[in-house]
């Protein structure tokens, strides 16, 4: 089998340092074993959508050399979204999750949920007094099939839950190993919501799956969300993929690495005259190093060392003195042609 890999970025603004380094990661661990490299945009939430940001993605990913095998790109300043398992843009594919909510709808894995906000704020508030884990109580779950019906036909919103079965949910995370949760504990998910549009969970299951993904790489932020994804797989009978789920970055203090935009966009970094090798040596060694007995790597290298099993569990430190040292080296090495080149 093909090992497919991918990045899916929301296009919310810019490229985060993060994101590069899952994007990075992804694109090694493919070109290490012969794969392919996939990029979606998951653009979903139509309310944190930014407009041009999906162009200034694929262009910075551009920029670093992480070129995809797969998904949409820029042609003649447009964007063309085409390949084999197309569209690559999430708000394009919303007949294909109708489809799969239906399938769910049918088989008992979901159920369609008309309660109002102001009734879950109550919930959500009484769970809170209570010091209880604030879980959806699938009130909803009550109705007829004849008294959906009923209700859908009289256009009253709804949104489709998943119905969490009992028991646990274990699997074995190639970056932190064995992990099970009780299921209990995990929420009647949203899946499709009023405006019609899927849930992120809903439709990275069954993207992930269409699109053939081998192997999902991605942030530590993810792996609450994981038990959620494999009980989707199971209630599709679908086999799921390899998930992989890289440690935090941090700040130097080790508190979560900032969001303000000066200090983690990547096109802010190229702008100010980081190279690119330079960034993306940098970032590969954000919780990974391939021998420990240096620092420069090329991509070449890194590919040929990468290896999920190395990557470290615990949070990588982002180190800015180390990358204008690093971005130094790469620039001392440029013959002087290169480096009127790059300043021009
Ligand atoms: N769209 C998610 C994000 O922006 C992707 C999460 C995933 O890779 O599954 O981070």
């Amino acid at each position: 089998m093909t090992v497919k890999t991918r990045f899916a970025p929301s296009p919310t603004g810019y490229l985060h340092i993060g994101g590069l380094r899952t994007a990075l990661y992804s694109y090694l661990f493919a070109r290490k074993n012969s794969g392919r490299f996939l990029l979606r945009i998951e653009d979903t939430d139509r309310e944190r959508f930014v407009p041009g940001s999906i162009e200034s993605l694929i262009n910075t990913l551009e920029r670093v050399g992480l070129t995809h095998d797969e998904g949409p790109r820029i042609s003649s300043g447009r964007l063309v979204v085409d390949g084999e398992h197309g569209p690559y843009l999430q708000s394009e594919r919303i007949t294909i999750y109708h489809a799969h909510i239906s399938q769910l709808l049918a088989s008992g894995f979901a159920y369609r949920c008309f309660c109002s906000k102001d009734r879950l704020d109550t919930l959500r508030h009484s769970h809170e007094l209570a010091k209880m884990p604030s879980k959806y109580d699938r009130a909803c779950l009550k109705f007829t099939k004849e008294e959906v019906e009923h209700k859908l036909n009289m256009k009253e919103p709804s949104v489709v839950r998943m119905r969490v079965p009992e028991g646990s949910t274990t699997f074995s995370d190639a970056i932190r190993g064995p992990i099970t949760i009780q299921n209990e504990q995990i929420d009647d998910q949203i899946l499709l919501k009023t405006d019609g549009f899927p849930t992120y969970h809903l439709a990275v299951v069954v993207d992930d799956h269409l699109m053939g993904v081998t192997h999902v790489i991605r942030g530590d932020e993810w792996i609450s969300s994981a038990p959620k994804h494999l009980m989707l797989y199971q209630a599709f009978g679908w086999t799921p993929p390899v998930l992989a789920h890289l440690p935090l970055i941090l700040n130097p203090d080790h508190s979560k690495l900032s969001k303000r935009q000066g200090d983690v966009a990547v096109e802010d970094y190229l702008d100010s005259g980081y190279l690119p090798e330079a960034l993306i040596n940098f970032v590969a060694l954000l919780g990974f190093n391939p021998s420990g007995d240096r620092e420069i790597y090329t991509v070449d290298e890194l590919t040929a060392a990468f290896d999920l099993e190395k990557i470290n569990k615990s949070g990588a430190v982002f180190n800015r003195e180390k990358l204008d040292w690093m971005n130094g080296q790469y620039i001392r090495i440029l013959s002087p042609e290169e480096l009127m080149n790059r300043a021009v």
